[in-house]
């Protein structure tokens, strides 16, 4: 009601409020860090709702973050309650998900398509490329998979490409061919990468318009934070869905975008700053309003912050400032070594937390690569001070668990044919390439699928009795698996797969200290799995892959990781209450906020990255780092480096990042200068054996996903007894309901029964199915 929307306006300056009450045209709100643009999004969402402009099932709010989603839901739902469960507020690959599932016969796909994250894709790059006898060293996979990645972000198809490669370059012919190749395969495994999520979605809407207008029907209003990094695809993907008058409606929705293009860092994935700058050409009857009260850092931070953005080119003037006075001054250090830096930061915060009672949770370190992060995570173990690592070696990026969820991926989707491959022998179950080779040649030249092709592997030509019977063994053992996924549930399906593939077994007997923590790994992910099950009492094998692949997010860029937004956002948030320190690169930090932030490696060369050095470009880009990593702060910011870093095992002298020097030195307290400063003679002392986990056990890194586990394995052992049943019982299955037990075949842990529902006949492996007698 109108109370209501009026309460909502209460404390926003008077830019925020139009903003948050304007009506009619598109709607551009740019504005520098902390000027509160996420914060007048969900102000924006709730208003409509209170005035009742609009209703909950109209709205479709795209966010960085899944978390930043769950939490303007939230948010929502406080003031108007269970209606808001009918918004959309999620990421663009979520939306498009969710629209392409829907959807999914319209572009010739089923709905259960696997979504395949970079690592996979590269497998099935290399494949595609070594079946076209292309030379890895003259084309390297990892290169044609950026240019195709790029293409889909530019929504060039495989085939207007083939069209328009330039034929005397022999790079860009290369992809050309792979790209077809690579398209083929992906249909064929009926799987997208990410990039697909969104071409995908904009070539259904300008393929089939009746598709597309149901959308724009549907939402009215369409709303997106951080603008400036979306890339074209996505540019296009909001102007299907909006509708542009005298092209696809006469009746557009209402759109929203705020951002920051001095806050745009991720060019190298595509992001075009153009789709903010030009949004006033691309919609020409929108309202731009501009917010420069900053509301979360001190003075002394943001003039800091603007007297290093200042210095790229081509940028409007914008002047924030704050009604937070000066604030404290920014503190400098330079270490001798990258280990006595890493010594301040820690002395430093032990000191804030005694003298200051700030408390560890409020402390952020960043660094600008990942690799940084080691020396500070020693001192931090050495003292003692809890901390933890987002975005890091990304927990889904590991060995063991890819291979754990390929097993799971190929019992949702079997004719996953990467997943497949990779599975087929591992653990080694005697199915070598020979055999791999023979059994895809033969499904190719009958035209039929990678599976269909291993159930009558006896068929193949060229094949050992041996190798036969191994693949006979293995597609028992995924029907035995699927069995148990759609009888017995997700976490269950897991176990099973971790037992029955004798994977759990060759990592604890063997003597590689490794294996005990990819044991514990294991152990992690089935806890993830039960939590799944848990949040999600109704939620499937598939819906948690889901979910999974749009956490996992692998990044193609090892120096600047996004990570995932919404394991980022939930380690921070679990950081901040436990009281620790979080870890993360500058990247991981886009629209965050911490009271007391230290920027780490103010080195040239590190930061900025050597690879600017040449080109302007990067370095603007660099530049937008260091803004977004300096307007982090709310209180204190701490700039340091150190005087030797050992890279690659050699040391380096680097000279002070420019961007220091950019910033006016009489905001600047210096603890310790350059080399004037007397020698402390610490680093003996402090170099101590390399710590490779992070503090939280082996399953850390930049994983959040559940206690440390420390009894983990214990965990992965099944809990129940094995229900005994004979031919005739009745049984009570919690998802299939009554049935009649009709066989049962082996015995203890494998006993299977067959049992007859009124849904058909399963079945199920006892030690797993939910199964009792009635
Ligand atoms: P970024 O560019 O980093 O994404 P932003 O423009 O999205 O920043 P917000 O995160 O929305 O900024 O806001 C920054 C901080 O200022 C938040 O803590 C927010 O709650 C606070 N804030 C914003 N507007 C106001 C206001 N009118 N009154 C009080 N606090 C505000
Ligand atoms: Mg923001």
């Amino acid at each position: 009601d109108g109370h209501r929307a009026q309460e909502l306006l209460v404390g926003l300056n008077p830019q925020q409020e139009e903003a948050v009450t304007h009506g009619g045209s598109p709607l551009l709100i740019v504005a520098g860090a902390g000027s509160g643009k996420t914060r007048v999004l969900s102000h924006r969402i709730a208003h409509l709702l209170a005035t009742g402009r609009s209703h909950p099932g109209q709205i479709l709010a795209i966010t960085f973050t899944n978390k930043a989603a769950a939490e303007m839901r939230e948010r929502i739902e406080a003031l108007i309650g269970d209606v808001a469960k009918r918004m959309w507020i999620s990421t663009f690959h979520s939306s498009c998900v969710r629209i392409l599932r829907r959807e999914a016969a319209s572009v010739g796909l089923s709905s259960n398509f696997s979504i395949y994250d970079s690592a996979d894709t590269l497998r099935l790059i290399t494949l595609v490329a070594k079946g076209l006898e292309l030379d890895p060293k003259k084309f390297a996979p990892k290169a044609i998979q950026h240019r195709i990645s790029s293409l889909k972000n530019e929504l060039i198809d495989e085939e207007s490409f083939a069209s328009s490669a330039s034929s005397s370059d022999p790079f860009e012919q290369a992809v050309a061919e792979v790209y077809t190749g690579y398209a083929q395969r992906m249909r064929q495994a009926n799987a997208m990468d990410f990039d697909d999520l969104i071409a995908q979605t904009v070539f259904m809407f300008r393929a089939f318009p009746s598709v597309a207008d149901y959308y724009r029907r549907r939402f009215r209003h369409v709303l997106v934070d951080e603008y400036q990094d979306t890339n074209h695809a996505q540019y296009a993907l909001v102007r299907e869905i909006v509708g542009v008058p005298g092209e696809s409606t006469d009746d557009p929705a209402e759109l929203t975008v705020v951002g920051d293009s001095d806050q745009s860092i991720y060019a190298f994935r595509g992001a075009d700053v153009r789709n903010i700058v030009e949004f006033e050409n691309d919609y020409p009857s929108a309202r731009t309003i501009l917010l420069e009260q900053n509301y979360r850092s001190t003075q002394n931070i943001l003039s800091a912050a603007n007297a290093v953005i200042s210095r790229n080119p081509d940028r409007p003037e914008k002047r924030l400032w704050t009604a937070e006075g000066s604030g404290a001054k920014i503190v400098g250090y330079v270490g001798e070594n990258e280990h006595e830096e890493a010594r301040f930061i820690a002395e430093e915060i032990d000191r804030l937390q005694d003298e200051e009672s700030i408390r560890p949770g409020d402390v952020a370190v960043f660094y600008r690569t990942n690799a940084q992060s080691r020396s500070i995570e020693e001192i931090l173990l050495r003292v003692g001070l809890p901390y933890k690592v987002v975005g890091g070696t990304r927990f889904y990026e590991r060995k063991e668990i890819k291979d754990a969820l390929a097993y799971l991926r190929v019992l949702v989707n079997q004719d996953d044919v990467v997943n497949l491959r990779r599975i087929l022998n591992e653990p080694r179950r005697g199915i070598g390439d020979r055999a791999e080779f023979a059994v895809a040649a033969f499904g190719e030249r009958e035209r039929i699928g990678f599976m269909q092709a291993l159930r009558r592997a006896d068929e193949a030509p060229g094949m050992a009795t041996r190798s036969v019977n191994a693949v006979a063994g293995f597609v028992k053992l995924v029907d035995d698996l699927a069995e148990v996924a759609d009888g017995s549930g997700a976490a269950a399906a897991l176990e099973a797969v971790l037992e029955q593939t004798g994977y759990l077994e060759q990592l604890r007997t063997s003597s590689d200290p490794q294996d005990e923590s990819r044991v514990e790994n294991l152990a992690e992910l089935v806890a993830v799995l039960r939590e799944f099950e848990r949040d999600n009492p109704e939620g499937s094998l598939g819906d948690f892959l889901e979910q999974v692949s749009l956490v996992a997010d692998a990044d193609q860029i090892p120096d600047a990781p996004e990570g995932s937004r919404a394991d980022v956002q939930r380690a921070v948030e679990e950081a901040r209450r436990q009281g620790v320190v979080t870890l993360m690169t500058l990247h991981t930090a886009k629209g965050l906020e911490f009271p007391v932030v230290f920027l780490t490696g103010m080195e040239q060369g590190i930061f900025p990255h050597q690879r600017s050095a040449t080109d302007p470009k990067e370095l603007a880009e660099e530049r937008r780092l260091a803004y977004v990593g300096l307007t982090r702060a709310r209180q204190r910011l701490y700039i340091t480096r150190s005087e030797v870093r050992s890279m690659w095992g050699q040391s380096q002298y680097n000279p002070a990042s420019q961007f220091v020097s950019e910033i006016p030195t009489e905001l600047i307290d210096w603890k310790r200068e350059g080399t004037a400063a007397p020698a402390r003679s610490t680093s003996g002392s402090i170099s101590g054996p390399r710590f490779s986990g992070s503090y939280w056990g082996a399953g850390g890194g930049g994983f959040s996903g559940g206690p440390a586990p420390a009894k983990a394995i214990g965990r992965v052992q099944p809990q129940k007894e094995v229900v005994s049943v004979t031919v005739g019982d009745s049984v009570n299955h919690t998802t299939f309901g009554d049935g009649t037990v009709l066989s049962v075949e082996g015995s203890g842990d494998k006993t299977v029964a067959k049992v007859r529902f009124d849904v058909g006949e399963k079945r199920l492996l006892l030690r797993y199915a939910p199964l009792t007698k009635v």
